[in-house]
Formats: C-alpha cells, structure tokens, sequence
C-alpha cells in the first residue's frame, strides 16, 4: 500500500468547524489540506451567536479578539411571553473574559477563520467535493470529483450534516427531523427593541426569537407550520405582532435576508472510525434553540486538533478514541435539552399558558437561572 503522503490531516469542509481545525492545525506545524465543495463567498448568515466556551478555546488561535471586534456583547438573555420577563439570565457575573453572548453572523466568524488560516499559510482548496474514501492500515485515500486524489494520514469530517465522510466511513446517524419548519429573517425594526440582549419569547401562538445582530440588523426565528421560501416584511411582522411584545412595539422597517430550514436532531454513533474522525454538524445536529449548534462544532475542532496533533507527534492512538468518548456525551447531552426546548416550544397551543406559569417559576430561582447562563454560555463543558 502506499505509504507516502499529500498531507497529515485532510480537512473535509470549510465551514466554521472546518476552518477552526484547520487554523489549529495549521497553527501548530501539522501539514493540512482543507477542501470545500463551494465556490468561495458562498456561505449564509445563519448561527448568530459565538457564546463564551467558544471564544475562551478561539483565544489561541487569536481569533476571539478578532471576533469580539466585530460583533455585539449581549450579557442578557430573557425567556419572555409579551412584555412579561419569565426567566431573565445574566451573563455578567460568570467567571470568564467573555461574560455575554457574541452575536456576529457566521459569515464573519468564517471569514475571521479564514483570515486567521491564511495568515498561518495555509489556504483553502476550493470548489473540490469529496465522493469517495478508503482506508487502510497506513492512511486514507480521498478521491474527487474533478478525478483527483489525496493521501492522507486522516482526513477529518467538517463535512456538515449530510457528511460524505461519515456516510464512506459507515457510522450510523441516529435521531430524527421535527415536522415544522422555521424561518429565519435578518430584519431592521424600529421600537421597543433592546440591542443587547437575545429575547425569545415564548407566546401562546408559539416561539419567536429576537436577537441583535452588528448594523443594527436583528435576527428574527420563528417555527411555523409551512414557512414561505423567503419571509416578507408583512410576514415578519405578523409573527411579532402576535408572538413578541405585542403589536405596536415593533416595527419591521426592512428584510435584509430570509430563509427557511427544517431541524434535524442527530448524533454520530461514534466521532472516529480508524482514520476517520468527524467534527462539527457530520458529529450532530439539533435545534437552534440556545445557539449551540455552531459552538460545538468549535469546541470540537480544537478537541481534536489538541488529539491529532499529539498523535501525530508519537502520542497513543487512543487519544482520537478519547476525543470521540468526550465530544459524544457532550453532544448528546445538548441534542437532548434542545429537543426537550423544542418540544415545549412546540406543545399543543392548550398547554401553552401553564409550561409559561412554570417557566415564570423556575425564573424566579436564582440557581436555576444561574445554571441555564452556564450551560447557554458552554462553560458547563469547560
Ligand atoms: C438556517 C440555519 C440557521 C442556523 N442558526 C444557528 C444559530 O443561530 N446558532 C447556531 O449555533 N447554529 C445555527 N445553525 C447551525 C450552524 O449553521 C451549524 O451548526 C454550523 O454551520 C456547523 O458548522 P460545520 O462547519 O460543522 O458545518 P457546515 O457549516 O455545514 O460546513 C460544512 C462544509 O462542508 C462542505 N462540504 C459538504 N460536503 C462536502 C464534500 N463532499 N466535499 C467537500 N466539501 C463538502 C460544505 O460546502 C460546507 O462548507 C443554523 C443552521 C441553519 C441551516
């Protein structure tokens, strides 16, 4: 078998997960080769929030205070049904650097990541889609669709939901898709509207989320039965007139962007299979409620390059067995409590009025709120 190699470490995807690993990589000598199935500039707004785990493991790739730079500081975060606060969480009292959620678009997280790539020279092989894997005892071989090929020591699944890495490596993807959709929309409002706190109210008619984002645009998330390809302002409107403060308060001065999506929620039965590890949305999917889905995929990255590169520096093989046994229960652990957060926020509409009577009990225990700002802000899995 040939034992001579194009690279260490063949990264498959560029988003954020991808990106963070690579630049770790890179950052630490390690010979990496980062491929994406996308033309450049191609990648969407979506995860809004950069939580405080993500930015204390992002400080040694000095990326944090790039990013820090260029998004907003929300120290507050409300659970809310109208104008009534039910659980109010601070972050301005947890014990790190970054006591508040960073909220910049992931369009500028990934380009900061770039940026922080290419200056440490490494690049970014582009448009090239993966389509087949093989290992063997020595390494793997990683063919394209152009017909190229590349030798690999691993190659690394950053490869996103629909992973071609983790289809080729076999490994199972239990869990399901909810039946509604949701739809996203980067608005402009004028009114009541606090640009320092991410609200998600939790109305009787259903959830809506409204969180700040730069450029005095505010991100707007809404389950809703059939959503539209892309929301209107009247649309948007609608859902916070009836959801959020109440009408009148705010206004829908602008749609900047919209979209749609369906939730899967998903784990991996396992992050490695020989030569094959996967991180990021290839590892596991869930809602968005609480913004987690994109902070995983970080903290994942640098779990694994800290693993990598110590394996590839002479340390035991059971290092990527070990970052596969701690990610996975972290994973887990988060698919679950954003599933229960989606079931509740989708409970028949009856229920409603009593799950916000228990929120608003649960708001007023100080430990309780406490315990939701550490596990919001990722520290918990410090
Ligand atoms: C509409 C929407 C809203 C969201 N909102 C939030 C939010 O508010 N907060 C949050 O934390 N998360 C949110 N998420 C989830 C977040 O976007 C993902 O968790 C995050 O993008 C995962 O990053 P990743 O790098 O693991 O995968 P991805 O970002 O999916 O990147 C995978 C990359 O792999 C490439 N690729 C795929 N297959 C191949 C192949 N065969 N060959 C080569 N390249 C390939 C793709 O082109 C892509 O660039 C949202 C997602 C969506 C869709």
């Amino acid at each position: 078998m040939n034992s001579t190699y194009d690279t260490d470490v063949l990264v498959v995807g560029a988003g954020p997960s991808g990106l963070t690993l690579a630049t770790s990589l890179v950052s630490r000598g390690v010979a990496t080769t980062v491929v994406d199935r996308q033309a450049a500039g191609a990648n969407t707004s979506r995860a809004a929030v950069v939580n405080a785990r993500s930015l204390e493991v992002l400080e040694g790739l000095d990326v944090a205070r790039r990013l820090v730079k260029e998004g907003i500081e929300a120290p507050r975060f409300s659970i809310r049904d109208g104008a009534r606060t039910l659980i109010p969480i601070d972050f301005g009292s947890l014990p790190t650097e970054y006591p508040y959620s960073l909220m910049v678009p992931q369009s500028t997280t990934e380009r900061l990541l770039l940026d922080r790539l290419v200056e440490l020279g490494g690049s970014v092989v582009r448009p090239k889609v993966l389509t087949t894997i093989d290992q063997d005892a020595e390494g793997v071989t990683a063919t394209f669709d152009d017909g190229g090929v590349i030798r690999a020591r691993y190659v690394v699944g950053a490869d996103g939901l629909h992973s071609t890495v983790r289809e080729q490596a076999g490994i199972g993807f239990e869990g399901g898709a909810y039946e509604e959709s949701f739809i996203l929309a980067d608005v402009r409002l004028s009114g009541d509207v606090p640009a320092d706190e991410v609200i998600l109210y939790w109305a009787t008619a259903g959830l809506t989320v409204v969180a700040p984002l730069p450029g005095d645009i505010y991100r707007i998330v809404a389950p809703v039965a059939d959503a539209p390809e892309t929301p209107s302002a009247a649309y948007v409107q609608d859902i916070l007139d009836t959801r959020g403060a109440g009408k009148g308060h705010i206004t829908v001065t602008e749609v900047i962007w919209g979209s749609r999506f369906r939730i899967h929620h998903r784990v991996a039965d396992s992050f490695r299979a020989g030569r094959l590890l996967l991180a990021g949305d290839a590892a596991h999917v869930h809602s968005p409620a609480g913004g987690q889905g994109m902070n995983l995929g970080l903290q994942d990255a640098v779990a694994l390059s800290d693993a990598l590169a110590a394996v590839l520096a002479g340390g035991p093989d059971t290092l990527l067995d070990e970052y596969s046994a701690a990610r996975r229960p972290i994973a887990r652990s988060v698919v679950s409590i954003t599933d229960r957060m989606t079931r509740l926020a989708t409970l028949p509409r009856i229920l409603r009025p009593l799950r916000n009577i228990a929120f608003s009990i649960v708001g007023r225990i100080p430990a309780a709120n406490r315990a939701l700002a550490w596990r919001l802000s990722g520290l918990v899995y410090r």
